[in-house]
């Protein structure tokens, strides 16, 4: 047996959890990467909640110390086509609770597509809002949870992308889900990419990877590819989360060494959601070499970085590394959510 995977299941265990998402997540080889370089997929896009994605990790840890308090209802915020909004909604559904979403249109016109369709289906409440101002946003929503508290709901309000300390653990333990799936299939990858915004899927592996390491363990490298913030402040917001998240399992935050911190900046183009050639590129290349379905926002960038790191020569040829797809699809379908679908 793991010593690593035992400690974080005995950390993780004793915490309450709500069974929302379909577990284990299959781990499947695609296709060389440049410079032949062995590539595997962890399909988190099929964790099952309301489509799936990252998120439903996340919402397991959260939604079961919400349920604890007696939590009936949840506040959060996102962007227009916000999928960790939509999961929310899904879990709430499932949990019988309300979902109050708050979610920042700017300029773009108020939509029925994509997640903003499936969160009215699941039942959600929607707040579209003309500004796309965090600090504005989050005032909003936490004046909403004042309301809905004075009308005697329970309220718990989430962060964006619900990047708790908490909503890490989900993370932490899909890490050793992910290194017991590769003993058991004897695959050793070098490197493990995933895409970051909130951080806290970044952070929750981390922690992961960090109980893996003080425990003698041998670990692939955990390269985080950001699609909003520049590295210094992803880097400084995940080693914060992580350092959060393992003391919430009842680890030392000393076992993560911020200097292994590693985020890549190069594919954020002009900004969060503003799509980019090289990450359309890198869609077209997972559908056509993988039939696996990427997205604009968050995991096209993703592998267009693993995708120019594999090109560049990072990784030595025969070696592997796996990509952590964390889902996205459902934007697909929103207006200027597909590569040649430009209209907005
Ligand atoms: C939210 C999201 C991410 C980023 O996760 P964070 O924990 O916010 O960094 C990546 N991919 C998809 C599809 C997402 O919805």
């Amino acid at each position: 047996m793991n010593t690593a995977a035992e400690r974080i299941g005995a950390g993780v265990g004793s915490l309450p959890r709500a069974m929302l998402a379909t577990l284990p997540t299959p781990l499947e080889a695609g296709p060389d990467l440049p410079g032949g370089v062995g590539l595997l997929v962890k399909r988190d896009d099929l964790t099952g909640l309301g489509m799936g994605g990252n998120k439903a990790r996340k919402l397991e840890l959260i939604c079961g110390a919400a349920a604890a308090r007696g939590v009936d209802t949840v506040v959060t915020v996102g962007a227009a086509q916000s999928n960790h909004a939509r999961m929310t909604a899904a879990a709430c559904a499932r949990l019988g609770w309300q979902a109050h979403l708050v979610l920042g249109c700017g300029g773009s016109p108020v939509g029925t597509e994509g997640n903003q369709l499936l969160s009215r289906l699941f039942g959600a409440r929607l707040y579209p809002q003309p500004s796309d101002d965090w600090d504005e946003l989050e005032g909003v929503a936490s004046a909403l949870a004042d309301r809905l508290g004075a009308d005697g709901r329970v309220v718990e309000t989430l962060p964006v992308g619900g990047s708790t300390p908490i909503g890490a653990l989900g993370y932490m333990l899909a890490w050793a889900e992910m290194m017991q799936q590769c003993e058991s299939a004897g695959l050793n990858p070098c490197a493990v990419v995933v895409a970051s915004s909130t951080a806290g899927t970044h952070a929750g592996l981390l922690a992961g990877q960090a109980v893996y390491r003080a425990a003698g363990a041998q670990t692939p490298e955990l390269i985080a590819v950001g699609v909003a913030k520049k590295s210094r402040v992803l880097a400084a917001d995940a080693t914060r989360l992580a350092r959060a998240c393992l003391e919430a399992a009842g680890f030392a935050a000393s076992v993560l060494d911020a200097t292994t911190v590693e985020v890549d900046d190069a594919m954020i183009g002009a900004g969060y959601a503003v799509p980019t050639p090289e990450g359309d590129g890198a869609i077209r290349w997972a559908a056509t070499q993988g039939g696996w379905i990427l997205d604009r926002v968050y995991t096209g960038k993703a592998l267009a970085g693993l995708l120019r790191m594999a090109s560049e020569g990072r990784f030595s040829p025969g070696s592997q590394v796996l990509f952590w797809h964390t889902g996205g699809q459902p934007a697909i379908f929103a207006s200027g959510g597909a590569p040649g679908d430009e209209a907005k």
